[in-house]
């Protein structure tokens, strides 16, 4: 069986903030009877941290995975490339809206540039010659994200009014990103 995690990128929180939003995000999702209050320690996919489907999750969600053993949503905070696991073919120019081949342009660069904190996390479009930053970029056919605080949903396929009612919470722009593992 292959996984999945459904992620609610906040675009907006800092590096500095983060944490705060963090438990913020995770306040509203338990007084929403979303997700359980105490966390399994490293249950989730990825070791950290699960927090388990709480009782009205269902009414929020479009799937649930059967097997609780791989459901629940975790929090990352910290700079991260939310990604969708599998590979985008193309990338398009947030200027002109051309599309490029990934391989025909230095983009992998411009994430490394931008994960490690960089002023410059630009990428030239060959089509226009304008640059922009990596994160104002459209990775195709599924988008990815880069921030510094994501929520996970394990294995959870939540419905398009939970993340948007979180990025309410949050008062941020959010960005959901669909990452197969
Ligand atoms: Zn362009």
């Amino acid at each position: 069986m292959s996984d999945n995690i459904c992620w609610v990128v906040d675009l907006e929180a800092t590096n500095e903030d983060a944490s705060a939003w963090a438990q913020k995000g995770l306040q509203w999702l338990v007084q929403q009877g979303l997700a359980e209050s105490i966390p399994d320690s490293g249950g989730a996919l990825s070791g950290a941290d699960l927090y388990r489907p709480g009782p009205k999750a269902a009414a929020w969600s479009k799937y649930i995975a059967d097997d609780l053993q791989l459901c629940g949503v975790e929090v990352t905070v910290e700079r991260t490339v939310f990604h969708t696991g599998s590979n985008s073919d193309q990338i398009r120019c947030p200027h002109c809206g051309a599309n490029h081949e990934l391989d025909a342009v230095p983009w992998s660069e411009a994430v490394e540039r931008w994960h490690s904190d960089e002023a410059d996390d630009t990428l030239a479009c060959p089509t226009c010659a304008h640059s922009a930053s990596i994160v104002d970029w459209t990775f195709l056919e599924f988008d990815w994200a880069f921030g510094n605080l994501g929520f996970g949903f394990n294995n959870w396929m939540i419905d398009a009014r939970l993340a948007t009612e979180l990025g309410n919470v949050l008062g941020h722009r959010t960005k959901v990103v669909y990452e197969h593992i």
